[in-house]
């Protein structure tokens, strides 16, 4: 291969190269014959060119950041929600063209070798999707970094919808080949369950009663336009010498049905689909160990190698728990550096509290995660002792600061003593953590006045805010390469990694080529998703027509319903006055509903029913149509938020923690219809209120109205569409063949999530989204100042938060990075290679 890898060996120019790169890798890697080779082998011989090009610049890294001597940052996350990998491989390495254009004199088009590459579902929604965003900044901003999850065998379930109603089926993932990851047989832990602990002396034992192998997988995370690359290493897991059953599953849905007894490969079987609610189950309970144990001990493995011992581990590594799912890494670590490596209890916990940093997700209590005391003693008996030892301590010093305050003890005690005993898992996070974060402002305001009050006046300076970010590179770049291409030519193209640079936009604002161009780059990216729609359901949409979009899981608090509410209040309107002067509207919708989440299924089957109805009533003129798309991911996402005009963000005030989906909309031109709620309270101060519409109670008026017994009556009462929309769904307009179908889920727990309160406001305000959007050129200049002002929602600017304000990590330098010798440079020269260290 001559001089593979050498700087220009695949530039642009040299394509006969590249063809032959990825001719080698088919023939010598995949071991197929380029004749036979299917569109898939052709992309798995692309991605392990791409792969090359990658893992050189890892190792270059991994020298750099040793070079460095900066503390690395680990990423524990139960979810990540990668997204397709190839693109996102191209671009950052800069070969995206040279790859085109080699796989086009092979014969092949780019797109439909993309399209052959699946779409992890490793994560349930927002908060994988963020782990995925931070991975690609922290490469591309240089901050040492690797992520740390659980490789599920099935991920997210594939969503199909029949006859209107979600059907779950498996994804297995892993049957298509794939030749991204670098599988690590060696990397491989012990995690170890149940059991009994006996006291020596000083010296506590656990002695397990099984043991199960986790064994490594690693994805490279190249970074953006910089050698910087990280990597992203999931656990999967294997039989040990000793193997029991599972406790018995006894809830009938897709979850329990994925789960076979009696195999310890089970930990890494699937992932539990809900984010947002706590689910009691022991198998969970393992799968987050099991996550913790084999990182926990990875890290160390690591640190000892590169440090000696771990006294000065807290100086090298920060590990972030992503939500409070990873929190058992805290008394994992304490066991280890108490049983195993022989520290004092003090040293251990004073190691332990600057290691460790924590990020809040939810303020929803029924999302707080609890576990049994009962159940913590049954399968990690070591670790609950660890927890009543950390509670102890912390009590004491919280009596010693505030005596005789015994109901402040009671509050902030780990172990919730109500009931049957449960260990309060954010409790331990915050109590462990030199830091902890919400995730916009409105929630880290929230968190600290709310469920984090108590801590908040025991530790002042713990609490912080860092605002979610999305990154550039895959939500604009690969998304949106139109988009993308315009703002190369109007703000220069550093916005891939200094996100700010959208700010020159607004000099352009009334600028009329670039109007033009940029409503020339929607109207086409709507006609793709409609091209889409109309070959995979049959709906012919306008693509003229107000594209509304609401994608996201299906959940209660984000009020899929009340954007039903206005459909059908719509199409009432429509037809008593079908020739008035309507805006023509397509109202999109994807998402996932847990698979034993009730009431979230029915509002899927509702939206179904009501599209059924709506699309096919011939008096309405194609003015309204419906359409729900099946199985959401980040690959839909990236085809779907381009072509949206309108951006639905309409939770409930103070439920929705940030949103993410909300920062992709606006960055690609959307309008945003929303609360004041999560980081649209930020997307507002941004884009200023005449480029936004929000809407509904604020944080205030929804306590209050709980506060006075909140009732939907008043409301539906007096309301004459909210009054006639909920009739008609309650008594089966939308389901003829079953009237009372939505009895149950319409105004259900007496609409706990406020629809009724908010419905006037909501339609009011989309009356004035279907005014504005009359206006072409308004809304347009609209849209470029969402553009404009987004800058600040780059993940890259989130990391770099975390990096200086909670980690405490520089980045590594260019210097430091460039200093370091090629790989294939030491490899040429054989005794370089016998002296690397
Ligand atoms: C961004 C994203 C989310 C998060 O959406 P929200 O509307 O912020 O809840 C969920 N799923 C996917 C696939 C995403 O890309």
């Amino acid at each position: 291969m001559g001089n593979y890898l050498s700087e220009s060996y695949l530039s642009p120019e040299n394509i006969q190269n590249v063809k032959n790169a990825i001719l080698y890798k088919l023939v010598f890697a995949l071991g197929v014959e380029p004749r036979e080779a299917s569109n898939r082998n052709w992309l798995n011989a692309a991605l392990r060119v791409v792969r090359d090009l990658s893992t050189e610049s890892w190792l270059q890294s991994r020298r750099g950041q040793a070079a460095n001597m900066s503390r690395r940052v680990y990423y524990l996350s139960m979810e990540f929600l990668m997204g397709r990998t190839f693109s996102n491989a191209m671009i950052s390495e800069g070969v995206y063209e040279v790859i085109r254009a080699a796989l086009d004199e092979l014969g092949h088009k780019l797109e439909d070798i993309i399209d052959e590459e699946g779409d992890p579902g490793l994560g349930n929604g927002g908060l994988g999707r963020l782990a995925a965003c931070y991975l690609d900044s922290l490469a591309t901003m240089k901050i040492p970094a690797i992520g740390y999850g659980i490789q599920y065998e099935y991920g997210m379930f594939r969503q199909e919808i029949r006859n209107g109603e979600q059907v779950e089926y498996p994804d297995y993932w892993m049957d298509k080949e794939f030749a991204w990851p670098y599988i690590r047989s060696s990397k491989r832990f012990p995690i170890r369950f149940g059991g009994r602990t006996w006291q020596e002396g000083k010296k506590t034992h656990w002695q397990a009663e099984e043991e199960i192998i986790a064994q490594a997988h690693d994805q490279l995370i190249p970074g953006f336009g910089t050698s910087s690359t990280n990597s992203l290493r999931l656990w999967s897991a294997h039989a040990g010498d000793k193997v029991f059953g599972l406790a018995d599953f006894n809830r009938g849905d897709y979850f329990s049905a994925m789960v076979q007894q009696n195999s310890s490969e089970n930990v890494s079987r699937v992932l539990y689909p809900d984010d947002s609610t706590y689910n009691g189950r022991e198998l969970r309970l393992r799968q987050e160990y099991f996550l913790c144990s084999a990182s926990v001990q990875d890290i160390i493995r690591r640190h000892e190698l590169e440090s000696g011992s771990c006294l000065n581990l807290a100086e090298k590594v920060a590990i972030h728990l992503n939500d409070t799912h990873p929190t058992l890494a805290i008394p994992e670590l304490m066991r280890i550096l108490i049983d195993e490596k022989g520290y004092s209890w003090e040293q251990s916990w004073n190691i332990t509290r600057k290691t460790f940093f924590y990020t809040n997700h939810t303020l929803m209590a029924e999302a707080l995660e609890t576990w049994p005391v009962e159940m913590v003693a049954r399968i990690l008996p070591r670790h609950l002792q660890i927890i009543f030892e950390i509670n102890e301590w912390f009590l004491k010093k919280v009596s010693e600061k505030f005596p005789e305050d015994n109901d402040l003890i009671r509050r902030v005690s780990i172990i919730d003593e109500n009931g049957d005993r449960r260990i309060r898992m954010a409790w331990l996070a915050v109590i462990a953590s030199g830091k902890v974060n919400g995730v916009a402002k409105i929630h880290s305001d929230l968190m600290v006045e709310s469920i984090f009050a108590d801590f908040a006046k025991i530790f002042p300076d713990r609490f912080t805010n860092v605002t979610n970010g999305v990154t550039p590179r895959r939500w604009i770049q690969i998304a949106n390469p139109g988009l993308a291409s315009i703002l190369d030519k109007y703000v220069g193209k550093d916005w891939r990694t200094d996100l700010s640079q959208l700010d020159k936009l607004n000099q352009f604002v009334d600028d009329e080529d670039l109007q033009e161009q940029i409503s020339a780059v929607k109207i086409e990216n709507k006609r793709k998703l409609a091209r889409y729609i109309e070959s995979t359901q049959g709906i012919k949409l306008n693509p003229e027509a107000i594209f509304d979009v609401q994608i996201k899981r299906i959940h209660q608090y984000k009020r899929q319903q009340l954007n039903v509410l206005h459909i059908v209040a719509l199409y009432n309107r429509i037809l008593k006055n079908p020739s008035a002067n309507w805006q023509p509207r397509v109202f999109i919708f994807a998402g996932k509903a847990a698979s034993a989440y009730y009431a979230a299924k029915k509002v899927i089957r509702l939206i179904n029913d009501v599209a059924a109805v709506i699309n096919n009533d011939s008096r309405i003129n194609d003015l309204i149509k419906v359409v729900f798309i099946p199985n959401y991911s980040v690959t839909l996402a990236q085809m779907i938020i381009p072509a949206a005009d309108i951006s639905e963000q309409i939770s409930l005030a103070g439920t929705e923690a940030s949103g993410t989906s909300n920062m992709k909309f606006a960055l690609n031109g959307a309008l945003t219809i929303g609360t004041l709620d999560g980081a649209n309270v930020e997307i507002l101060d941004c884009v200023g209120q005449e480029n936004i519409f929000i809407f509904g109670n604020t944080v205030e008026q929804v306590e209050e109205l709980r506060k006075n017994g909140y009732s939907p009556y008043t409301f539906y009462e007096t309301d004459t569409e909210l009054n006639e929309a909920i009739l008609q769904i309650l008594n089966g307009k939308f389901s003829p063949e079953e009237p009372y179908r939505y009895q149950d889920i319409i105004l259900d727990s007496g609409d706990y999530y406020q629809a009724c309160a908010d419905f006037r406001s909501y339609i009011d305000t989309q009356d004035k989204v279907a005014q504005y959007f009359g206006d072409k050129t308004a809304w347009t200049r609209s849209a470029i100042i969402n553009i404009a002002n987004m800058g600040y929602f780059s993940s890259d600017r989130s990391v770099l938060d975390y990096a200086k304000n909670i980690w405490n990590i520089e980045p590594t330098s260019d210097k430091q990075l460039s200093e370091q010798p090629k790989i294939l440079d030491i490899i040429k020269d054989s005794n370089k290679v016998i002296n690397l260290k």
